[in-house]
């Protein structure tokens, strides 16, 4: 399949079909959907202001007349209606005609002054229910068309840093470094970066979430690389770690735990189990080497359409991994003087086992 292919009509038959099952379910007549990333999983339409509706038979998806010509090429089995008058305002104008007395919307995306307006536009009849988080949990399994695009943008992203490597070399700064990365992943077709490259080095790298800075690299530090490409719209997330010279016995140790805690919460990402248990799996490996106090986030995420999504891989998590779902995982320890080690990948969960889709090397790390 080539870069970035272009999803088919029946793809978004089959997720609108999905979505009003969901919706019969749950005896919810209408949902209206104003997240743009949902609106694009559901109908193909890209742009960044367009509010779409779904009930049993119709579908239908507002725009202004900015995107106009580019909803009818990219929206599928939604009639587009061009709006002058405001989003909002045309579906009170549909709910008045059709005399909907019920409708669902997405809380976890309107502003209450959002709602407030869509509220204010709507027949009074209609009675309005919180229904954020249908869509996001549909988005959970992904179809073989989007395993198709993270696989490739895991690929693509993976193939990026193993070209810069060997450029990696003291003097070298953490911004450029990025830049490179970055710039490599559009010449190798990606869209661009799915997130601001992260370039950390030395005692930046114990923060977890530090960006690239116009720090140069030194000899004797850990570097940590949290790098994805965005392909068709889909992501990947990877992170690997570097030394830069001969390590000592402490940062060989630390590296070996993390990758160890890494492997195991991978091998934990199965058909069935808890998102809680794989974040246990890497917990209890850095535990047995007394580094579980290091470790200071979760373990991971969904991946998807977003970077970040559903499910996070974190203590307590109850979901239950499915075929189809698209994790993260990514255990880290950050010590203060020492800096961070992380090691992460996007795995696809499948009835085969897990499969890593970032399948960059994690050895050699240390550039000499
Ligand atoms: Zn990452
Ligand atoms: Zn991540």
């Amino acid at each position: 399949m080539p870069m970035g292919t272009k999803p088919t009509a029946e793809l978004f038959a089959a997720r609108q079909q999905h979505l009003r099952t969901v919706l019969e379910k749950r005896r919810l007549p209408i949902l209206v959907v104003s997240s743009p990333v949902n609106v694009f999983y559901l109908t193909g339409f890209h742009g960044t202001a367009g509010v779409a509706l779904f009930e049993r038979s119709e579908a239908v998806i507002w725009v202004d007349p900015r995107y106009t010509l580019q909803a009818r090429e990219q929206a599928r089995g939604v009639e587009v209606i061009e709006t002058r008058t405001g989003l909002f305002k045309a579906v009170g104008r549909w709910l008045k005609k059709k005399r909907a007395g019920f409708a669902g919307y997405e809380d976890s995306h309107l502003s209450c002054a959002e709602f407030k307006g869509l509220e204010r536009e709507s027949p009074r009849s209609t009675r309005w229910q919180a229904a954020g988080g249908i869509i996001e949990e549909l988005r959970m399994v992904k179809d073989s068309y989007e395993i198709d695009q993270i696989r490739q943008a895991g690929h693509l992203t993976a193939e990026v840093l193993t070209e810069v490597i060997p450029g990696i070399k003291p003097g070298v700064r953490e911004s450029d470094l990025a830049a490179e990365l970055e710039y490599r992943m559009r010449r190798k077709g990606a869209d661009g970066a799915a997130f601001e490259t992260i370039v950390a080095s030395g005692a930046r790298g114990a923060l977890p979430h530090a960006r690239a800075s116009g720090k140069q690299l030194s000899a004797g530090e850990l570097v940590i690389l949290d790098l994805g490409a965005i392909l068709a719209g889909y992501a990947a997330d990877m992170t690997r770690t570097l030394y830069l010279g001969r390590p000592g016995l402490r940062v060989r140790n630390l590296y070996k735990a993390v990758v160890e805690a890494q492997q195991e919460a991978v091998e934990a990402a199965r058909l069935g189990v808890r998102a809680g248990d794989v974040d246990g799996a890497a917990r209890r490996s850095l535990k047995r080497r007394g580094l579980a106090d290091h470790f200071t986030h979760s373990t991971g995420h969904g991946v998807g359409l977003q970077v970040h999504e559903r499910p996070r891989l974190g203590r307590n998590e109850k979901t239950r991994l499915r075929a189809g779902f698209v994790v993260t995982a990514e255990p880290g320890i950050y010590v203060e003087d020492l800096g961070g080690v992380r090691v992460e990948d996007t795995v696809l969960v499948s009835t085969h086992g897990p499969e890593i889709l970032t399948p960059a090397a994690k050895a050699p790390w240390c550039i000499e």
